[in-house]
């Protein structure tokens, strides 16, 4: 189970600018088939957007930070949780106004303000972000802080949820997980694994829980190559 942006793909100045190096669909597509279909995405970006970036593969994955899944590659989507409710994103988008460089990233259930390109600007963006969610209703919301990014998602689902989910179908059921994943949203999944007897590996700063570090995504996709190339049976 693979969380995408910072853990598969390198972070880009703007979300939509990411790029899936054509190797790592060979890897992907390779390891579904040795798996027998049990490789996910566990991502904050809803499965439509997911789809978007990795086409054609259409692999299995929890979307938006678990608010919808699909446990099998090209399979249907379960939604578990709305999408987030347009007047309170529209609220939190305002926010980008505060200066130049703030992008707003509609993830459907979750909005995201990304301050990479206006860094002097991240206290003043999370400062907004409070003041709103506390007007909002006390503990309705959650805030996300990632890095130079701020995500708004309602309570009641995470990734942890999202990977659950997963668990409890085919082809993921009975299996042991190994979780993937670089940012704080990704402690949820983390937190989740010993349900399952499952193992987490962090990239880019060790996070508790996990049994090894990759220093970024480019070692994370050398080492799912080398899996790939894997025929001995030993994985399957
Ligand atoms: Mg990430």
């Amino acid at each position: 189970m693979l969380d995408v942006d910072g853990t598969l793909l390198d972070i880009a100045p703007r979300p939509q600018d990411v790029v899936v190096p054509e190797e790592l669909r060979d890897t992907l597509t390779h390891l579904a088939r040795l798996f027998h279909g049990a490789v996910a995405f566990v991502s904050g970006r809803p499965i439509a957007d997911i789809d978007r970036l990795f086409a054609p593969l259409r692999l299995a994955a929890a979307g938006g930070h678990g608010a919808e899944v699909r446990s099998t590659a090209g399979g249907a989507t379960r939604q578990y949780v709305p999408a987030l409710d347009p007047v309170l994103k529209r609220q939190f988008a305002r926010i980008a106004m505060l200066g130049n460089g703030i992008i707003v990233e509609d993830k459907d259930y979750s909005l995201a303000l990304h301050y990479r390109l206006a860094p002097e600007l991240g206290g003043a963006v999370m400062n907004a972000v409070v003041d709103l969610s506390e007007r909002a209703g006390a503990g309705m919301l959650e805030i996300l802080p990632g890095k130079s990014v701020i995500e708004i998602k309602p309570r009641g689902f995470d990734k942890g949820s999202g990977l659950r989910h997963l668990m409890a179908h085919p082809p993921f059921a009975g299996r042991k997980p190994v979780f993937v994943g670089d940012d704080i949203t990704d402690h949820a999944a983390f937190k989740a694994l010993p349900e399952f007897d499952g193992v987490g590996f962090s990239v880019g700063g060790h996070i508790p829980g996990t049994s090894f570090n990759f220093d970024g995504p480019k070692h994370v996709r050398r080492w799912l190559a080398h899996l790939a190339r894997d025929d001995s049976g030993a994985l399957r």
